[in-house]
């Protein structure tokens, strides 16, 4: 334990927002645990998972935020931002209302997170392709014009998870280094 902590280069803290059920828990729980659970509960109390990966051989540590559940508009305290380099900003590809949230949640991290965070917008669930109810390209439009990067993510089949956290990450180490 002791060894670990002090090979450790850097930490990053990361927060996972967007509205309520768009598989926030999920995804952090497959990047972190590589698992996915059926029958989750939802998010009590605000708490963080972390998990170590090697980006130019330096030892990064992600420090990732789930929400406390509190995923209505404004409720989410700039506590939760402060500090915060990263932010996975998650709707649900089938859920039309959670992606035209999205721009509120910029909204959000604009006002309460540092200007140089770095956001990844994340449209989850893409195994339901027969559900989908937003297009590909409107989220690519969306994030070009607001300067995010994007990703459609499956935490239920691990689709792009990984790729698109190790993007977040690498694209922090790139600002702060
Ligand atoms: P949160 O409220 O944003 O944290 O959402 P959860 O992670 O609790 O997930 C909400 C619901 O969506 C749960 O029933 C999950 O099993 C389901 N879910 C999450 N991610 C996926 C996914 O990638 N695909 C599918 N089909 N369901 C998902
Ligand atoms: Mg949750």
């Amino acid at each position: 334990r002791e060894g670990d902590r002090e090979r450790i280069d850097y930490v990053f803290k990361v927060v996972v927002i967007g509205d309520s059920a768009v598989g926030k828990s999920q995804i952090l729980s497959r990047f972190t645990k590589n698992e996915f659970c059926f029958d989750s509960k939802s998010t009590i109390g605000v708490e963080f998972q972390t998990r170590t990966v090697t980006i130019n051989s330096k030892l990064i540590k992600a420090q990732i935020w789930d929400t406390a559940g509190q995923e209505r508009y404004r409720a989410v305290t700039s506590a939760y931002y402060r500090g915060a380099l990263g932010a996975m900003l998650v709707y649900d590809i089938t859920k039309r209302q959670t992606f035209d949230h999205v721009a509120r949640w910029v909204e959000e991290l604009r006002a309460h997170a540092d200007s140089s965070i770095v956001i990844m917008l994340i449209g989850n669930k893409s195994d339901l392709a027969d559900l989908r109810a937003v297009p590909t390209e409107h989220a690519v439009e969306f994030a070009e014009d607001q300067g995010l990067f994007f990703s459609e993510t499956s935490a239920l089949r691990g689709d792009n998870v990984e790729t698109a956290f190790l993007k977040l990450l690498e694209e922090i180490y790139g600002a702060v280094t």
